[in-house]
């Protein structure tokens, strides 16, 4: 599998309690989608509070993605102020040079704020497996049509 940006290989890698596809030269990651359980849905609240948790990226890209070579579509989680693309046959998700640990400190400020049992690395790690779940990705392709 290709880097979409630098088309160096990846490297399945273990970040966060994650499995990523790691690229070594531009540290960007693929996250495959998987078919998954259905997760606890009180972390994830998308009702009414969480209207515009989504949003679209309005940058086009020319990244392509590893599987299909579709051209990857920009979108926001503005829940943790995440920008990541994502290919729209729901193969999965590209994210940036170390984006996930910027996150991750940001919910860890978040845990000391609000004083939250839950880890952030484990909310981390939830919040990806969520993701990459195939509702979750249909939900991000339903913003772009
Ligand atoms: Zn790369
Ligand atoms: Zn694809």
């Amino acid at each position: 599998m290709k880097c979409p940006k630098c088309n160096s290989d990846l490297m399945p890698t273990i970040r966060h309690k994650i499995e990523v596809n790691y690229c070594q030269s531009c540290k960007g990651m693929w996250l495959e989608s998987k078919e998954l359980e259905q997760l606890e849905d009180e972390v994830f609240d998308f009702g009414e509070h969480a209207k515009g948790t989504l949003v679209f990226g309005s940058k086009p890209t020319t990244a392509k993605c590893p599987e299909c070579n579709a051209l990857l579509k920009r979108f926001r989680y503005r829940l943790n102020d995440l920008e990541m693309e994502f290919c729209e046959n729901q193969h999965g998700y590209w994210l940036d040079d170390d984006e996930d640990t910027r996150v991750l400190e940001l919910m860890k400020k978040e845990e000391v704020d609000m004083q939250r049992k839950l880890l952030a690395e484990d909310k981390w790690a939830t919040t990806l497996k969520h993701m990459r779940s195939r509702s979750f990705l249909s939900k991000v392709r339903d913003l772009f049509h």
